[in-house]
């Protein structure tokens, strides 16, 4: 069966280590100019050469966003990024702006092109007319259905990506000016303020006409289930969306679908049973309701938010293992959120599976000093553990 790639957001060098770490393929990050997400904390060149660096050497790909709908005044610096992209190695980026997918072919030809889902493909002679343009990888717009997906697979001959958890626009993605409107941030230039997902109230003529208040955004995008037809179907990259997410989000999400892909390219079949499983994974750490968004078919009410009722993790963040003595079994652990001793806790890792353990006995790792309670973020605690963990193994809790 044809290897397919799993594509993570990074909104930060420690985070695009992470993902990578966790099974990623590659992982698509903002640079400090050109980019959508203007509050994710972009990457300077600098930081761009490290993760290409870093992810190279383990025969990982980078992918950098410059998908912005550009104005006269962001364009001065343009070639000279591209070029500098180029020089150091980055394997793509992602435009959907027709002068930066031009200038990148002419000023940086060794750099390859994606088409950002901005552009809203959606039918197969787009993909022509991207493709003599010297675009090699479309991202489809996340408003195509599997049925579509795959008559596009059977016409195009360039790659495609599709995305398959994450956020989801209640407009075609990039056409929306909602948030310019209500906020003066300009969501095709990175500002976007999610005004859908605001609590709004429905008046009649200035007369309220329910006291229910709503929302106007989508559930967020799960396909779970639908990830061994997208692998039958051929697609190249399945997408996480999410450059705004936490370190601990991204392990949970991108570690499961990473198992997902592997399992069933390995027995080519998967059980209504395991993929239950991987979707209780994942909502170890989604925090918003989810649905299947367009792959199949459009979506109805169910997909929709309206009430505004946000779901829980099933688990809590609580620690980033540092370290780890064999000798002594005892790990180092940074604090990420109040646990105590005698907490039921839940270790896992990229090679490490889910393993349950009980907290007995704590210290505070610079002074020693003996801990039932660890209420300090960033604080480092020794913890006896009697299994083997490895540095960037993550620690959580099941909240009651
Ligand atoms: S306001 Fe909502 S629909 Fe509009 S761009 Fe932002 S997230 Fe998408």
């Amino acid at each position: 069966m044809k290897k397919i790639e799993l594509l993570a957001p990074a909104g930060d060098l420690n985070r695009a280590k992470v993902a990578l770490m966790y099974g990623a393929d590659a992982v698509y990050i903002g640079g400090k100019e050109f980019s959508l997400r203007a509050r994710a904390s972009n990457f300077t060149l600098e930081n761009i050469e490290a993760i290409v660096e870093f992810a190279h050497k383990m025969n990982k790909k980078v992918y950098v966003t410059t998908n912005i709908i550009p104005h006269d005044e962001d364009l001065p610096n343009l070639e000279n990024y591209l070029r500098a992209l180029e020089k150091i190695q980055v394997d793509a980026i992602i435009a959907s702006s027709l002068h930066i997918v031009k200038t990148a072919r002419e000023v940086a030809p060794k750099l390859e092109v994606h088409l950002s889902t901005q552009a809203s493909t959606t039918n197969s002679e787009a993909i022509k007319f991207w493709q003599e343009l010297g675009v090699t990888r479309v991202v489809l717009a996340r408003e195509t259905t599997l049925k579509e997906i795959e008559a596009i697979k059977n016409k195009s001959e360039l790659e495609l990506e599709i995305f398959i958890h994450g956020g989801m626009c209640v407009s075609y993605s990039g056409r929306c000016i909602l948030s310019n409107h209500l906020t003066n941030r300009d969501a095709n230039r990175g500002g976007c303020a999610h005004s859908c997902r605001w609590n709004y109230h429905l008046y009649e003529n200035k007369k309220l006409v329910s006291d229910q208040s709503f929302n106007m955004g989508s559930k967020d995008l799960m396909a779970i289930a639908q990830i061994p037809n997208l692998i039958d179907l051929g697609v190249e990259s399945l997408k996480i969306e999410g450059r705004m997410k936490s370190t601990y989000y991204l392990a949970t999400v991108i570690r499961c679908y990473r198992r997902l892909i592997d399992e069933y390219l390995e027995k080519q079949h998967i059980s209504e049973e395991r993929l239950a499983y991987y979707a209780s994974e994942i909502a170890k750490a989604e925090n918003r309701p989810t649905a299947t968004g367009f792959l199949e078919g459009r979506p109805g009410i169910s997909a929709q938010m309206y009430d505004n009722v946000a779901e829980v993790p099933t688990k809590e963040y609580i620690g980033y293992v540092l370290e780890y003595d064999e000798a002594n079994q005892t790990a180092v652990i940074e604090q990420r959120n109040y646990f105590e001793v005698g907490d039921q806790v839940e270790f896992f890792g990229p090679q490490l599976d889910n393993t349950i353990y009980v907290v007995e006995k704590m210290v505070d790792a610079l002074t020693d000093e003996e801990l039932t309670v660890a209420r300090h973020p960033l604080q480092l605690i020794k913890i006896k553990v009697p299994f083997k963990l490895s540095t960037h193994d993550l620690m959580r809790k099941v909240i009651t």
